[in-house]
């Protein structure tokens, strides 16, 4: 495995790597790696002669606000588990590197994509996504680009923004990875205390119950959302930013089940904010 640290060496590693026509598998993430990156790194090694996985936290993401200093950080685990799963080359660029002094060039998806659900409670935040995506999609120029599912609403702003600008490649969508309890596996559960980490999956509990009601016939939104926000609020200093049950590609709301739909929540528990979502076919 090769360890990057700046573009100019990404670049012609990549040169060097791709020769022959070898296809290219990327995996952009923020570090402090799990078994949820690692089943994206599995996928992209399996379907690419070469696999990618850039570590960045993205500053241009987080918002004045939020997480940015505290977002949980280890490298050399990170290159640990990049080796046991084979990634070919580490990209770890440094800030200076992605966004050098004078930086000011952005890009936005506009529309209520990222209006809504995360966009709402976190302004700017999809525009620092797009941005650094199209980065990394420019330096890497991959095959197919490998994103999970638990992280919906990025992937629904990511698909619309490969299509509006004509990216030449594949977005592949991965499930969400669980822990046992069914707590969806998040860099940011570390934040957890002992306490709060026992109470949080009731999160995703309360997902696959609206599931159930579903598959018993519920179709209403607005019962399901109650419901589900009933459940969460069970949990200790939990506050709810929302509960969506949104069409999965638009993410517009939805007052009846039907099609493929999304359920999606963000929750506040204590000073961890933590996302989760189903998808829902009827
Ligand atoms: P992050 O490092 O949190 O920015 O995530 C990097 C990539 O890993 C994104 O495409 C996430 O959607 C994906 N990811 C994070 N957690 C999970 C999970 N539990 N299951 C599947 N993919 C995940």
């Amino acid at each position: 495995m090769q360890v990057i640290e700046n573009k100019v060496q990404l670049r012609a590693a990549l040169k060097q790597a791709r020769a022959g026509g070898k296809s290219v598998g990327f995996v952009p993430t923020m570090g402090y790696l799990h078994d949820g990156h690692a089943a994206l790194i599995d996928r992209a090694r399996n379907e690419n002669d070469v696999a990618v996985v850039s570590v960045f936290v993205n500053p241009t993401q987080f918002g004045p606000n939020e997480d940015l200093a505290a977002y949980p950080r280890d490298a050399e685990r990170d290159l640990a588990l990049m080796r046991a799963h084979g990634v070919d080359l580490a990209f770890f660029p440094g800030v200076e590197d992605l966004y050098p002094p004078g930086y000011t060039t952005y890009v936005t998806v506009e529309g209520p994509m990222t209006q809504t659900l995360c966009g709402r409670s976190r302004p700017g935040h999809f525009r620092g996504v797009a941005t650094i995506v199209t980065k990394l999609f420019h330096l890497v120029a991959p095959d197919r680009a490998y994103f999970g599912q638990k992280d919906c609403q990025q992937v629904a702003v990511l698909q619309r923004m490969v299509r509006d600008l004509d990216f030449d490649l594949q977005i592949v969508v991965c499930p969400t990875v669980r822990e046992v309890d069914g707590l969806a596996m998040s860099s940011r559960n570390v934040y957890l205390s002992a306490e709060q980490r026992t109470q949080a999956p009731r999160i995703a509990q309360a997902l696959f119950e609206a599931r159930e009601m579903i598959a018993k016939g519920e179709r209403r939104a607005t019962v399901l959302a109650e419901y589900i926000k009933k459940s969460i609020a069970t949990i200790d200093s939990a506050a709810i930013d929302y509960v969506s049950i949104a069409d999965s590609q638009t993410l517009s709301d939805c007052e009846m089940i039907s099609g493929e739909v999304l359920i999606a929540v963000a929750v506040k528990i204590g000073r961890t904010r933590l996302i989760d979502n189903i998808r829902v076919e009827v």
